[in-house]
């Protein structure tokens, strides 16, 4: 029996990983604009990581991990999040122990969790965010919102809606706990058992239940604006007055939490709603943190830093018609052997023009030339190269344009200058001897 995919991952295949190679490239540009630099963190990590970063009364933590004993019995798992995984890196390899902060960096990569997989929603997908460590103030969160948003309108995903709140500092969050404590446990013996542990790791957790009886409870309970202390409010409407400044547009949603522990102060999230009303939630979120770097064993440094669902991004582009002409990857030349004599020819040929920055292909089975022409067309090649026993002698080769159906012949010496000529780009800076112009 066929072995299959493990249930929650997929295969990305074709166009579609065509068009995540385009989701990618174009964010990791625009990261390197904004001074970001790439890591590369380890996708195994001690689940201790995880437990004292994301927290221990997160769902991430208490029911969604892939942790397992490795063969010498040590605890490991596959990142849930990037996040706790990049605050190891920085405080073990000594990054801020520099005064050139924040130290800021951008990653792409699978994440694993073991949700149950629905549309959209996967037991592996891939996320792609960056996090500026070792500054605290409102500009680098502002920064982060700014290099999200250019992301955003450079994808052309114009109905995107940037929610923002403050979860404030540590007195504002403690106040609002004990409120929150107060407010439930008038009806905690109507709520579902996880509430029931998040009221005592976390109560501000409950906010975040998907249980629809649980949520009409919510919708009463006590807000954190309502506890901010004077400090939390005056660096929140800095973050705003900045947002305006910058005409970069946001709601301000009061019921905004997030669903990981290390979040405090200012928290976003980028939702969705494609042209024709549907409605995909979440595509992106982050926010600012104080405690993770220190709770990994580094030093007091803040940070903050977003996280984009790289299978969200896609779905939504795909829906919305924005992948137009980024989904093929279509071969430029098509190299055509006719039997076993053209075969080295060919080879040599397709190596030439590669190097030369086409893209090209070749027929490795003996098929008849109008069945290479029919595969070359399937490629979406622009010029077939045509090698037979005769142009072996010759040193030479036919150039065919599939769109124009003109042939002509061609010294192999002069192929990638002709090529070249041909696809109306830069020959070879005036130093070759070709002399095609001249031809
Ligand atoms: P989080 O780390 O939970 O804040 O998630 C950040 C982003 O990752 C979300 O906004 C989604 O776009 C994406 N995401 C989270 N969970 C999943 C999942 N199970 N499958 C696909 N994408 C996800």
């Amino acid at each position: 029996m066929a072995v299959n995919n493990v249930k929650g991952t997929r295969d990305i295949i074709g166009e579609e990983a065509n068009a995540f190679n385009y989701i990618e490239n174009l964010l990791k540009q625009i990261c390197e604009l904004f001074a970001y630099n790439e890591v590369r963190p380890p996708v195994l990590e001690h689940t201790e990581l995880f437990v004292r970063g994301v927290g221990e009364s997160s769902d991430v933590v208490r029911k969604e991990m892939y942790t397992f004993l490795d063969k010498a019995e040590r605890s490991v798992t596959l990142r849930p999040e990037f996040t706790a995984g990049i605050m190891r890196l920085i405080v073990q390899n000594k990054l801020l122990n520099t005064n050139e902060l924040p130290f800021k960096a951008y990653y792409v990569g699978p994440v694993f969790r073991y949700e149950r997989p629905q549309l959209g929603r996967y037991r592996q997908f891939s996320q792609f965010g960056v996090e500026a460590v070792g500054n605290n103030s409102p500009e680098i969160d502002v920064e982060t919102i700014a290099l999200a948003y250019t992301i955003l309108t450079s994808l052309n995903l114009e109905n995107v809606s940037i929610r923002i709140n403050t979860l404030g500092d540590d007195e504002s969050r403690e106040n609002y706990k004990k409120a929150l404590k107060a407010y439930f446990a008038q009806y905690l013996d109507q709520m579902c058992q996880d509430c029931h542990s998040r009221y005592e790791l976390n109560p501000l957790r409950i906010l975040d239940c998907k249980v629809p009886e649980d949520q009409k409870i919510v919708e009463g309970a006590p807000k954190m604006k309502d506890f901010l202390s004077e400090n939390a409010k005056n660096r929140f409407n800095k973050v705003l007055a900045l947002l305006d400044e910058m005409s970069i547009p946001y709601v301000v949603d009061d019921t905004l939490v997030r669903g990981l522990d290390y979040y405090s102060e200012t928290v976003y999230e980028f939702h969705y709603t494609s042209s024709n009303g549907t409605n995909y939630g979440a595509i992106g979120a982050g926010g600012h943190y104080d405690k993770l770097v220190a709770e990994i064993g580094g030093p007091n440094a803040a940070g903050v830093g977003f996280s984009f669902g790289v299978d969200r991004l896609y779905s939504v582009l795909r829906d919305d018609n924005l992948l137009r002409g980024r989904m093929d990857n279509p071969v430029e030349i098509y190299v055509m052997p006719m039997g076993e004599i053209a075969k080295p020819l060919a080879m040599q040929v397709a190596t030439e023009l590669r190097v030369s920055g086409y893209r090209t292909d070749m027929c490795f089975e003996d098929v008849k030339l109008g069945n290479m022409f029919k595969r070359a067309e399937r490629k979406g090649a622009s010029f077939a190269v045509i090698i037979g026993e005769n142009e072996v002698n010759n040193q030479e080769v036919i150039i065919k344009n599939m769109a124009t159906q003109e042939q002509i012949n061609c010294p192999v010496e002069r192929l990638t200058c002709k090529v070249s000529e041909l696809m109306g780009d830069e020959c070879c800076d005036g130093e070759c001897q070709c002399h095609h112009k001249e031809n």
